[in-house]
C-alpha cells in the first residue's frame, strides 16, 4: 500500500485541502510538527469521504492554535482545554464553517483498569501508541517538505489491507473497555475481522467477572457514546448480532439475553434518524423489569428525554400486547401523547403482527394528523364549564372524527350538542 496520501488529499474538498496545507506551513514556521490522524486518514485510505479533521501537534497544540488565530482573520478559537492539551479552531470560508480539532501529542497512563487516563504531553510515537487500533494509529505529515507522507509505526497499513482490527498492546481492553465496543463497531462498519489475538484478549476481558455489569463501575456516558455509534450503524442487524456474540451485552447487564427475534427487526429507511440507536436499545432492554431498565439507562447517563422515549415506547407496547381488541380508537388513545420515536419502538416490536402494524401505520400517516375544529371555547359557549367534562367531551368528538374523518366543524358542533343533551 502507498506510503503517501498526497494525491488522495488533493481530491478532497478544496477548502479543507487548502486549510491542511496552510496549517502545515504555519506549523513549520512555528517550529512544530503537524500530523493528520484518526478516522480521516483511515477512511481516505479506504476510499471513503471523511472530512473530520483531527490534527496532532508535536508538541504544542495551543501554540499552533494561537498562531493560526493571529495569522488568519477567518480563524477563531472555539475551545481550549489545558488539562487535555487540546484546542478547537473554526475557519469560516464563504460563510461555511470548518471545524478542526488540534491536540498536542500526548501519552496516557491508566492508574487502574478503566480509570480515566492521566494525560501528559509526549512525542508522536507515544500519541499513536495510546490509540485504539492499528488502523486508527496512522498519521499523515502536513509539513510542506513531506506533505502527505504516512507515518505507520504499528503496521496499520498492512492491517487496513488485510481488513483486520488489531489492538496495539495486550492491556488495551483492560485500560479502556469502551474499545471493545469500538472494535465491534469498526468490524461491522468496515466489514473487517477482529484479528485473532485481539479477539482472544477481547473475549478474555469480557468473560472476566470484573467486566460483568461494567456500566455500574465505569463512566457510563463514554459507553453510551459507543453504544450509540454501534446501534446507529446502517447494518443494524449485524450490529445487534455482534452486540450479543461479542458479549458487549454483559457489560451493560448480565441479565440481558439474546433474542433471535431481535435480529429481524429493522426500521424503514424513511424512519432512520440520529435517534435510531434509542429504538434498538429500547428493544434490547424490553424483557427486563422496569427497575433494571431504569437503572441501566441511568448508569449510561442517558438524558431524561432519551429515557422517556424508551420507557413510553415499551409501555405502549405492553398495553397493546395485552389488549384484547385493539382498534383505531384504542390505538389512538395509547399512542396520542407519545413522541414519534416511542411510536417507532412500539411499531418495531409489532413487526410480525400485521393487524397492529397496519393500525400503527394508519395512526402515523392519518389518524395522528386529525385535528378537531371545535374548541373548548365553543363548548363553553354551549354551556359547559371548564374542567374534566369539557376534556372528555372533546375526546369523544375526536374519537367520532377518527371514525369519520370527513366531519366538518358543523358536524362536530352537532355531535357536541347531542352529547351535552345526553349528560
Ligand atoms: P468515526 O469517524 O467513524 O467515528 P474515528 O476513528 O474518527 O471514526 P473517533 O471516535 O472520532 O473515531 O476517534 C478519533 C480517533 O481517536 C480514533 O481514530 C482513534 O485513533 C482515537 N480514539 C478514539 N477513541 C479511542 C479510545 N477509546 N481509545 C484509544 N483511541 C481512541
Amino acid at each position: 500500500m502507498t506510503r503517501s496520501i498526497k494525491t488522495k488529499l488533493e481530491t478532497i474538498d478544496k477548502d479543507h485541502f487548502s486549510l491542511l496545507v496552510d496549517i502545515g506551513k504555519i506549523a513549520k514556521e512555528e517550529n512544530l510538527k503537524a500530523y493528520l490522524v484518526g478516522g480521516m486518514v483511515r477512511d481516505l485510505l479506504l476510499g471513503f469521504n471523511n472530512l473530520d479533521i483531527d490534527i496532532v501537534i508535536e508538541s504544542n497544540a495551543h501554540k499552533l492554535a494561537n498562531a493560526l488565530v493571529s495569522r488568519f482573520s477567518n480563524c477563531e478559537l472555539s475551545a481550549k482545554h489545558d488539562r487535555f492539551h487540546t484546542a478547537k479552531i473554526i475557519f469560516t470560508i464563504d460563510g461555511k464553517k470548518i471545524s478542526i480539532d488540534l491536540a498536542s501529542t500526548r501519552e496516557e497512563t491508566y492508574e487502574h483498569p478503566a480509570a480515566l487516563p492521566t494525560v501528559n504531553v509526549s512525542d508522536l510515537q507515544k500519541d499513536l501508541y495510546r490509540r485504539d487500533f492499528t488502523i486508527n494509529a496512522l498519521a499523515v505529515s502536513l509539513l510542506p517538505d513531506d506533505f502527505g507522507k504516512i507515518v505507520d509505526l504499528f503496521s496499520g497499513l498492512n492491517d487496513l489491507e488485510n481488513k483486520k482490527i488489531k489492538i496495539l498492546h495486550d492491556l488495551s481492553f483492560i485500560d479502556d473497555p469502551t474499545r471493545i465496543i469500538r472494535a465491534v463497531r469498526f468490524a461491522v462498519k468496515l466489514g473487517f475481522e477482529i484479528e485473532e489475538h485481539t479477539k482472544k484478549l477481547l473475549f478474555e476481558a469480557i468473560n472476566s467477572e470484573q467486566f460483568d455489569n461494567l456500566i455500574e463501575k465505569i463512566r457510563g456516558d463514554r459507553v453510551k457514546i459507543e453504544i450509540r455509534y454501534l446501534l446507529n450503524l446502517p447494518s443494524i442487524q449485524e450490529a445487534i448480532k455482534e452486540f450479543y456474540n461479542s458479549g458487549i451485552h454483559r457489560m451493560v447487564s448480565t441479565s440481558l439475553r439474546s433474542n433471535d427475534k431481535l435480529l429481524n427487526l429493522k426500521l424503514d429507511k424513511k424512519h432512520k434518524s440520529e435517534n435510531s440507536w434509542l429504538l434498538y436499545l429500547g428493544i434490547i432492554l424490553k424483557d427486563l423489569n422496569n427497575t433494571d431498565q431504569e437503572q441501566i439507562m441511568k448508569n449510561l447517563q442517558m438524558t431524561n428525554d432519551e429515557i422517556k422515549i424508551i420507557t413510553n415506547g415499551l409501555k405502549a407496547y405492553k398495553i397493546l400486547e395485552i389488549s384484547e381488541n385493539t382498534n383505531s380508537i384504542t390505538l389512538f388513545k395509547t399512542l396520542k401523547e407519545l413522541s414519534s420515536e416511542s411510536i417507532l419502538i412500539t411499531k418495531l416490536l409489532f413487526s410480525t403482527n400485521n393487524k397492529i402494524l397496519a393500525l400503527i401505520d394508519e395512526y402515523i400517516e392519518k389518524t395522528s394528523k386529525i385535528k378537531l375544529e371545535i374548541t373548548g371555547q365553543d363548548l363553553i359557549l354551549m354551556g359547559l364549564t371548564e374542567g374534566r367534562k369539557l376534556g372528555e367531551t372533546l375526546n369523544l368528538i375526536l374519537e367520532m372524527k377518527i371514525k369519520n374523518p370527513n366531519m366538518k366543524k358543523e358536524d362536530e358542533i352537532a355531535q357536541a350538542k347531542i352529547l351535552l343533551m345526553n349528560h
